[in-house]
């Protein structure tokens, strides 16, 4: 059977803004009820690609389809059927919790008899149900972004798409977030997030995409990338920079793989090391090992 029409779809996508090249010839497939996440560091061309499917940034080449529908031609028909959870938060700090999803119930013509239904649903996916009457600026930030996504649901969207969604929150109230994105997946929504967290696509992602320079530079499920990329097995040697760059020498003359972190240097596809590799710690490879590779990023 042929695989049904993807949820989204972007074919050789470009935007330029002056001389910058913010997205680079992109390829990009959601298929349809899957998590896919775009993961890349600062600058990667996350941003500018959520904003395309949403139409506030157009194309200066290339197609976009979102759930069937032509962008930026259709761009209304797309976003009436999908819900968008922008980075930056812009909520109504005025209005409470459920004046705030009343206000998109509307903009997304909720017919009247539905509306409290659908409002109700939205506050207990995001775990709001308690807090319905509470002005916007009394709730703590893990709230606040709850209530974001909440807003995004309130239509019941075929397709959500997350910019970023845990960015600036602390560990607990990411798990919470982690939670919530999980359930909407195991619900079926088709899902497109932007992440520069590494652990955040592990968990989520059912494909992760990795971004550099506003191409994609892997596709694949996290632990095939980790095969393909980094291997079974990571060595990190630590030790001062003099030893650090010894190790990077003889692994250089083997043609190794490596990769620095800061005090240690950590050769990659360990598990085809010799009798001449160096002493260290050997662990299992993971998806960092495959973005410092491929991006060039370091992790603090
Ligand atoms: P990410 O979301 O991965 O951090 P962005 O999509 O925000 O990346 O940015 C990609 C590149 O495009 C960056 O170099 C950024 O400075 C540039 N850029 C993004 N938006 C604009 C804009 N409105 N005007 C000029 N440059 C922009």
């Amino acid at each position: 059977m042929p695989d049904p029409s993807p949820a989204i779809r972007l074919r050789g996508v470009v935007k330029r803004y002056g001389d910058v090249t913010a997205v680079d010839h992109l390829d990009l497939t959601v298929p349809d009820g899957t998590c896919v996440g775009l993961l890349g560091p600062n600058g990667a061309g996350k941003s500018t690609t959520i904003r395309m499917l949403t139409a506030q940034a157009i194309a200066d080449e290339g197609e976009i389809e979102v759930l069937g529908h032509t962008l930026p031609e259709d761009s209304k028909a797309a976003r009436a059927e999908m819900g968008v959870v922008p980075q930056l938060d812009n909520l109504d700090v005025t209005l409470t919790v459920e004046q705030n999803l009343l206000v998109f119930s509307y903009l997304y013509r909720i017919p009247r008899t539905e509306r409290r239904a659908a409002i109700d649903r939205a506050l207990d996916v995001a775990n709001l149900r308690d807090r319905r009457g509470s002005r916007v600026d009394e709730l703590s930030g893990g709230m606040r972004r709850r209530l974001l996504i909440a807003r995004a649901l309130v239509h019941q969207p075929r397709l959500v798409l997350l910019d970023e969604p845990t960015v600036g929150l602390d560990p607990q109230v990411r798990q919470e977030l982690w939670a919530l994105i999980d359930r909407l997946r195991t619900e079926g929504a088709s899902i497109l997030m932007s992440t520069h967290y590494i652990e955040e696509a592990e968990r989520l992602a059912d494909t992760v995409v990795v971004v550099a320079n506003g191409q994609a530079v892997a596709v694949g499920r996290p632990s095939d990338l980790v095969a393909e990329h980094a291997g079974a097995e990571a060595l990190e040697v630590y030790g001062p920079p003099a030893r650090l760059r010894e190790v990077e020498e003889v692994a250089q003359g083997h043609g190794w793989p490596t990769r620095r972190t800061g005090t240690s240097v950590t050769i990659l596809r360990a598990e085809d090391l010799d009798g001449d590799a160096p002493e260290g710690e050997r662990r299992v490879a993971n998806l960092e090992d495959v973005f410092v590779l491929l991006t060039g990023e370091e992790i603090a």
